[in-house]
């Protein structure tokens, strides 16, 4: 499912009403160049899981967890600076087992083939400045749902 924003805000919009679905154990994929909106979008995606701490880029600590509603915890990954996921994989493993979890991940290249099929695959691409095209895709019983609950 293809979707347009042409705002920071719309981005996050849509972020939200996908948080907003989440009831933990969900893995997300997030895919586009830098500056591309998986920040911006990870960012609403946390308001609508309730998560009141301000969301920044893990660039640099790889990984950040927040506390979200419903004693769920977003996780949040960004392997961009990781050459080799080394001991990185474990801890995305026992995220991912976790039901509590919604297991968010930018730069998955690394680590891909550790991923199960059934995710959300989000690829954002700038379209200009201003406009984002936002393609959502599912791969498997738990994406499907969430991804027909957006149409
Ligand atoms: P990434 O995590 O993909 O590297 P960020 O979310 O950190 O990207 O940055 C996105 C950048 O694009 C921000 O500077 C933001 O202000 C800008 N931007 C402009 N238009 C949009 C839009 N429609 N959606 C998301 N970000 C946008
Ligand atoms: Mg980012």
């Amino acid at each position: 499912m293809i979707f347009k924003t042409d705002s920071i805000e719309s981005t996050k919009n849509l972020g939200r009403l996908v948080g907003s679905l989440l009831i933990g154990g969900e893995i997300i994929e997030l895919t586009g160049d830098v500056g591309a909106g998986k920040t911006t979008f990870t960012k609403g995606l946390g308001l609508g899981l309730g998560v009141n701490e301000t969301i920044s880029s893990p660039s640099f600590t790889i990984s950040r967890a927040y506390n979200a509603r419903d004693d769920i915890n977003l996780v949040h990954y960004d392997f961009y600076r990781l050459v080799d996921a080394g001991i990185m994989r474990n801890e995305l493993e026992d995220s991912m087992s976790d039901k509590k979890n919604v297991v968010v991940v930018e730069w998955s290249e690394i680590i891909k083939d550790f991923l199960p099929k059934d995710r959300l695959i989000i690829k954002i691409a700038a379209i200009n400045e201003d406009c984002r095209e936002i393609d959502v895709r599912a791969h498997g019983k738990v994406s499907e749902s969430i991804l027909r609950s957006l149409s």
